[in-house]
């Protein structure tokens, strides 16, 4: 018996000029692909700064130190695939990506022992590698199979739901079949069928040479030697011609890797590896010195978004996630991210404006709730790119209607409601309450926004929070009729500089009295004052109310609220559970120590006091005021509101715990649709305070 080892090129001898010749051509057709890729992200701004030419697309030292963790968290260990919702599309994925790394570190290993000084692939290492590439190359192929037959599946359905015409409540968009979440084009099948005959052919190469020439050692080829026992006696024409066609399917894989959907697997990298961190809540500002260079105000062309957001349009694996948590997707609006997406790549491809691929109604759809950038695997920004046209389309004066009428108002009055500014204190008469101009010094200023100054529901968490503040001796004060509107529906409708002009306004007041500490009940506010107000100049820690509380509920300077099991559903504001990732806050107010805030871990059902909603913390399902949508109409049929207001219904609770004005407002007037039961809404803060006056 001798050493364990096989021969390369077996049997190919002369054939393998022929073999190197077409990977040369493979692989440039790969190459040219990509360079055309390329050019048109050239087409976008530079991404570091003013730097031009090659040395734009070169890493910053900044980025460079980002590089190695985003390629880790995203790529390598498929962060959002794992956490994502889908049951069976998460670990197919995993199959499929891990096996296609497997076997590129096969090959790899392989070439090395080829073409490297040391002959290594022999003795031991050859029986181990090939036990373990042999294991690992299951993965793949059923990984592939069961993407075909997910794909089939889904087709199936979805036919099946059109012939029994559960579409009608749909537009003529949401009916074409390319937009559905999950689509399939004849390319998807294609690449899976590819990519299956690789993987089986890949088999079928190392079962026939074991057939052709059998070794003692072939055993630990298990796969190889199983197929070699139904395979007995290959000839060599036979190894032959198995072997040159395995090869040509690897090598056509390589040629249209890029012009087809699995072109994510180069994209992605690149797109994770440039991927700027910064808080998912924060809008670049834009500057008028871009408005005069540019002469333009937000995006109307994608040649006005930067490379980085270009190659992202590339990068899209069009899974559908990112279209299946939209909740106005999902009340059948025709808003669809990952059609927002394609569409940009299509007008990017064809050098037209944004406004011929999307239409005005999808644009003005969005909520800004960022389900689509949290469930997104390649990390596209969505929700960055339809305020950058949105930017575009108000400074254009094509923004008409109540959404309008919301920005003059705030320009106005500095209030969204267009209230004046001494309704800012109405809500404190009677109270006591201190304010900044008094002179007195405070630890924390209240902000209590336009919402929570003026709405009836929103003034009752307002006048709780105050009084919990007191109880605990902490020192506070609010500044009233100085206060004005944070300017984020502005920002996040596309009026930049009306929230500039507010930003300005407000961190003026805040150097004026040394705020230091802020503390708030609307999750708007607190984003924008947490993730923006530094853009311009504000240096300050900035608080949820439901963090603050259950900091002092831990502190022992408050009891917490301690519903009895099932009682309370917890309604998870987008800007506050998937924004900026707090769902513990609010939960620790009930009692509950949730640790939702370090994903992936989630809770067992029924480990909690809380009668948890199917979306919840990161996940949580949008009320549909955010980006300027409290301020716009909405069809009655179409109101994402409703369908959160049934999801929390359907818990069963008797009590609705909130933490956001706005969810307030809109959910207020949804539950009363969706049921006649009677069913308490709350702030978390009137529970606490409920709570600590017992
Ligand atoms: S931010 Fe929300 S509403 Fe807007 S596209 Fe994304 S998921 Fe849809
Ligand atoms: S944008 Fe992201 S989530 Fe949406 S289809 Fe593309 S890859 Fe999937």
């Amino acid at each position: 018996m001798g050493t364990p080892t096989r021969e390369e090129f077996h049997l190919i001898g002369g054939g393998k000029i022929v073999f190197y010749i077409l990977v040369v051509i493979a692989l440039s057709i790969m190459a040219a692909q990509i360079v055309a890729r390329v050019k048109k992200w050239q087409s976008g701004r530079p991404m570091g700064g003013n730097r031009e030419g090659f040395k734009a697309w070169l890493p910053t030292p900044a980025a460079l130190k980002r590089w190695w963790s985003n390629v880790a968290t995203y790529i390598l260990a498929q962060r959002k695939v794992r956490t994502s919702r889908r049951k069976s599309g998460a670990p197919m994925h995993l199959f499929i990506f891990f096996g296609f790394l497997s076997l590129l570190l096969a090959t790899t290993i392989l070439a090395i022992n080829s073409y490297g000084p040391v002959k290594f692939h022999k003795g031991a290492f050859y029986q181990v590698y090939e036990a373990t590439f042999d294991a690992l190359g299951l993965l793949f192929v059923i990984g592939c199979a069961w993407a075909l037959g997910r794909r089939y599946l889904q087709d199936r359905r979805d036919l099946g739901q059109a012939e029994m015409g559960e579409d009608d409540a749909f537009s003529s968009q949401r009916v074409d079949r390319r937009r559905r979440p999950l689509s399939s084009s004849w390319r998807d099948y294609a690449t899976l069928w590819l990519l299956l005959l690789i993987g089986l052919t890949g088999y079928l190469v190392e079962g026939a040479r074991i057939s052709n020439i059998p070794k003692d050692w072939d055993n630990v080829s298990f796969v190889g030697s199983m197929l070699a026992k139904a395979l007995p006696n290959v000839s060599d024409g036979l190894y032959i011609g198995i072997w040159w066609f395995h090869a040509i399917l690897v090598l056509t894989f390589f040629a249209v890797l890029p012009s087809m959907r699995i072109r994510h697997i180069l994209f992605a990298v690149s797109t994770a590896a440039g991927h700027e961190e910064k808080p998912m809540g924060r809008l670049v500002p834009i500057s008028m010195e871009e408005v005069e260079q540019t002469e333009k105000i937000g995006v109307s062309h994608t040649s006005d978004f930067t490379r980085w957001t270009l190659m992202s349009l590339d990068a899209c694996m069009e899974c559908g996630r990112c279209t299946e948590v939209c909740p106005a997707w999902n009340v059948g609006k025709v808003l669809n991210p990952k059609a927002i997406v394609q569409d940009m790549k299509s007008a990017m491809n064809d050098g037209v404006a944004i406004a011929e691929r999307i239409s005005d109604e999808a644009l003005w759809a969005c909520t800004t709730c960022n389900a689509c950038v949290e469930a997104c695997p390649v990390l596209i920004r969505h929700v960055d790119m339809i305020v950058d046209v949105r930017r575009n389309k108000v400074a254009e004066g094509q923004l008409a209607g109540t959404g309008a009428v919301m920005l003059r108002q705030i320009g106005s009055t500095g209030h969204a409601w267009g209230q004046s500014v001494h309704e800012r204190e109405k809500w404190m008469e009677g109270l006591d309450i201190p304010l900044a101009r008094d002179g007195q010094s405070f630890e924390y200023l209240f902000w209590v926004g336009c919402a929570g100054a003026t709405d009836p529901g929103a003034m009752k968490t307002t006048k709780a929070v105050a009084a919990l503040l007191k109880k605990a001796g902490i020192s506070f004060a609010c500044l009233g009729k100085e206060e004005a509107c944070t300017g984020d529906p502005a920002r996040r409708i596309g009026e930049e500089f009306l929230f500039q002009d507010k930003a300005s306004q407000n961190v003026g007041v805040f150097q004026k009295y040394g705020v230091k500490k802020v503390v708030t009940a609307c999750p708007h506010c607190f984003n924008s004052l947490k993730n923006e107000y530094g853009d311009f100049g504000a240096q300050m820690e900035v608080f949820h109310h439901t963090q603050l509380l259950s900091d002092l509920v831990r502190k022992g300077d408050l009891v917490a609220a301690k519903p009895e099991r099932g009682k309370v559903a917890l309604h998870d504001p987008c800007y506050l559970g998937r924004v900026n990732n707090e769902a513990d806050a609010p939960r620790a107010l009930l009692g509950e120590t949730a640790g939702l805030n370090n994903l992936p871990h989630v809770p067992e059902p029924g480990s909690t006091n809380l009668a948890e909603p199917e979306h919840y913390g990161r996940k949580t399902l949008c009320c549909g005021a955010g980006g300027g949508r409290m301020w716009m109409e909405e069809p009655p049929n179409q109101r994402p509101s409703n369908r959160r207001a049934e999801e929390l219904v359907n818990t069963g609770a008797e009590t609705v715990a909130l933490a956001c004005p706005f969810c307030r407002i809109m959910l207020d007037a949804s539950i009363k649709q969706v049921t006649d039961k009677e069913i308490r809404l709350l702030d978390l803060a009137e529970m606490l305070q409920e709570a600590n006056d017992a």
